[in-house]
C-alpha cells in the first residue's frame, strides 16, 4: 500500500510501466489501486501532463475508457535515473478541480498550464523559498 499521494503517483505510474507498450485500461488501474473514477482520471491526467504517458480513448466492453500507455521517452528517461517527484510535491495540479478541462493543447480552454495563476504561484514561491535558503 502507498503512504501519500506522491507514493501513490509513483505506483501507479509503476504499473503502467510493466504493462509495457501494450498499455493498461484506466479502470483497471482504478480497481488495483482502489480509486474511484475522478481520482483515477486525475492522476492519469498528472503523468500525461508530465509527459510520462498518453491516453487514448478507447471503447473496452462496450464503455469508453482510456488505455494508459507509457511514453518511449519515459521509459528511456526511468531507466536513466528513477523519476524524482521531490520537485513536484505540492503542485497544484494535484488537487486541481479544474485539472479535467486543463489543457496545454486546446487553446479554446480557459485552462491551461500556461495561463494558470495557481501554478505560477506555485513555481515562484518555490523559486522564492530556494532564494531564501541560498541567502542563509
Ligand atoms: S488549471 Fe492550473 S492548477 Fe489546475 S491543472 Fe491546470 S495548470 Fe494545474
Amino acid at each position: 500500500m502507498y503512504k501519500n499521494k506522491h507514493e501513490l503517483f509513483e505506483q501507479v505510474f509503476q504499473a503502467i510501466l510493466k504493462s509495457g507498450e501494450n498499455g493498461v485500461f484506466q479502470t483497471e488501474i482504478c480497481k488495483e489501486f482502489s480509486l474511484d473514477s475522478r481520482d483515477g482520471s486525475r492522476l492519469a491526467g498528472n503523468l500525461e501532463k508530465q509527459s510520462l504517458i498518453s491516453r487514448e480513448k478507447i471503447l473496452n466492453k462496450g464503455r469508453w475508457t482510456y488505455k494508459l500507455i507509457v511514453k518511449k521517452s519515459a521509459i528511456a528517461e526511468y531507466n536513466r535515473k528513477p523519476i524524482q517527484i521531490d520537485c513536484v510535491m505540492g503542485a497544484p495540479c494535484f488537487s486541481c478541480a479544474y485539472q479535467h478541462s486543463c489543457s496545454s493543447e486546446d487553446e479554446a480552454s480557459p485552462y491551461s498550464p500556461a495561463k494558470c495563476v495557481w501554478l505560477e504561484e506555485w513555481i515562484v514561491g518555490g523559486f522564492e523559498k530556494s532564494y531564501v535558503k541560498s541567502e542563509k
